[in-house]
């Protein structure tokens, strides 16, 4: 069985405590890990100011790039150990993996060491009453220590979004990944010190978010907090962070929409649909749950898409075929069941799905559920109001392009959107009346980590993503010469 343990100052730690982590795919004990302490987590929050005074403090912008793109180095050298790593911990088939968690981890250190390094700094010419005027300008400091709370569903992934863009701008982490999923965060350690990151810059502190998560983010010693998870644990941070003044970066949960026209490229449409709604399980922040179909294509767009969420191969991660695995938990698996019972209960028609899968022998004890569509509920159903984070959506019909517009930003968050239309005036048209961070116009997650990434309502505060990660990062200091 593994065993994995927090990472302080450049080395890994034991505790005597430890706690389980179970295989989403077969639910066997699969790894143990030491609970972090109270005490240790003070020991990473220190280490961690230390190291802001240490060399990490001192070395220049080309030599932090450097680190950055050697780490990056270092996750694509050890690809296959991260990919079995990350697949151990979620089961997600590794086909998924090998295109998004485990690149796309390695890339967030190399574009934003490419970002910092091409940042400019603005400048004013200030005119003064005397005629000989002022010239302003601002230099970019660290924040300082940032505490780094993740979730477990792309955990590589959005670990990095926060870790990379923190060291680019030469603060020093103190990490807490979700207790589901730690293998790729502790593993991470090994290739900061292969990279020469100096010891106290990446920590890692593991446990429960009530116990560890708690002690992390009220240690006074954070000057800021950058969170992705539920929109309940972000109300919690921001109070936490509240105290003592502390910055917070808020990435929380959706409930997100697809607007489909009968004007789409139906083909398209469903393709990415199909994406949307059923990738990673249906466990991803930007997924849709509610489609709003324009009536005269309902019912060939529902047929479709229960043809295309039939297809779908549940199994084993390491299974070339496999394109769907389980969801995270027996926790999780009880939530989602519960809302396939509540749709039931509210009068939906259940297209497909619904229940749980039979699996082989081998798989019978994971957290598998089958991929689900509902018809026919009311807007104010809890599986058509509520974040499920499952394989699931509903589907109703719209008439006007005012209805769904209006359908579509009737709920209380604000991360995603997608519209499906070939009329290119309507499509920008409709995108631009989202209340979403993002929406897509005939595509779904397709990033350019460039652009700015963040939810509306209560999806989140701030945005992250190129120079917009910098903004809270860093600590700008504006110099006001008189000339
Ligand atoms: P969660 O809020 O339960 O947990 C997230 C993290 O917070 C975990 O590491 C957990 O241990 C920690 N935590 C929990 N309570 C804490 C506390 N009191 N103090 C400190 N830390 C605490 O979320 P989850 O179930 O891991 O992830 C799923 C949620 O994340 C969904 O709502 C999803 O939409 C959201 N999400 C959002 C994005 C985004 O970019 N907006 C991306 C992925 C996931």
């Amino acid at each position: 069985m593994r065993k994995v343990q927090g990472f302080i100052n450049g080395e890994y730690v034991s505790s005597g405590v430890y706690g389980d982590i179970f295989s989403p795919a077969t639910g066997e004990l699969i790894c143990q890990y030491d609970v972090t302490t109270p005490e240790q987590v003070d020991q990473a929050v220190k280490a961690a100011e230390d190291a802001l005074k240490g060399p990490w403090g001192k070395i220049s912008l080309q030599e932090r790039v450097d680190i950055l793109y050697k780490i990056a180095d270092g996750i694509e050298a050890r690809f296959e150990d991260f990919l079995e790593a990350e697949c151990i911990d979620t089961g997600k088939p590794q086909s998924l993996a090998r295109h998004i968690d485990i690149p796309r981890g390695a890339a967030n250190f190399k574009v934003f060491a490419d970002t910092i390094k091409n940042a400019a700094d603005e400048a004013f010419h200030t005119p003064t009453p005397d005629g000989t005027g002022a010239l302003n300008y601002t230099v970019r400091k660290p924040k300082g220590v940032v505490g780094v709370i993740g979730p477990w569903n792309l955990p590589l992934l959005l670990m990095t979004w926060k870790v990379g863009p923190a060291l680019a701008c030469g603060n020093t982490v103190v990490v807490k990944p979700s207790e589901e999923t730690q293998l790729t965060t502790t593993l991470l350690g090994e290739v900061m010190n292969e990279a020469g990151v100096p010891k106290g810059v990446y920590n890692v502190v593991l446990g429960q978010g009530a116990v560890v998560g708690e002690a992390l983010i009220t240690n006074p010693g954070l000057d800021a907090i950058t969170f992705t998870g539920s929109t309940k644990t972000g109300e919690r941070i921001a109070a936490a962070a509240a105290k003592g003044i502390r910055d917070s970066s808020l990435e929380l949960g959706g409930k997100n929409a697809g607007i489909v026209f009968a004007d789409c490229d139906m083909d398209k449409a469903i393709e990415g649909t199909l994406r949307s709604v059923f990738a990673n399980c249906g466990q991803v922040c930007i997924g849709t749950e509610r489609l709003y179909v324009e009536r005269s294509i309902f019912d060939e767009f529902v047929q479709r898409l229960k043809e295309g969420a039939e297809a779908f191969k549940l199994g084993a991660s390491d299974d070339p075929e496999t394109n769907m695995g389980p969801l995270i938990s027996a926790a999780h698996r009880e939530k989602v069941l519960s809302y396939y019972k509540a749709a039931v209960d509210e009068g939906a028609t259940v297209v497909t799905g619904g229940g749980i899968p039979e699996m082989s022998e081998e798989l019978a004890g994971g957290y598998w559920v089958q991929p689900t569509i509902w018809t026919g509920l009311p807007e104010t159903a809890k599986v058509v109001q509520e974040e499920i984070f499952g394989p699931c959506t509903h589907i109703r019909p719209f008439d006007t392009e005012e209805e769904a517009i209006e359908l579509a930003n009737d709920t209380p968050y604000g991360l995603a959107s997608s519209v499906w239309t070939e009329n290119n005036s309507r499509a920008h048209r409709v995108a631009a009346q989202m209340d979403t961070g993002i929406c897509w116009i005939n595509s779904w997650f397709l990033r350019d980590l460039r652009t700015p990434f963040g939810g509306a309502k209560q999806s989140g505060t701030g945005r992250e993503g190129g120079h917009y990660s910098l903004e809270f990062y860093s600590e700008l200091t504006n110099i006001c010469v008189k000339l």
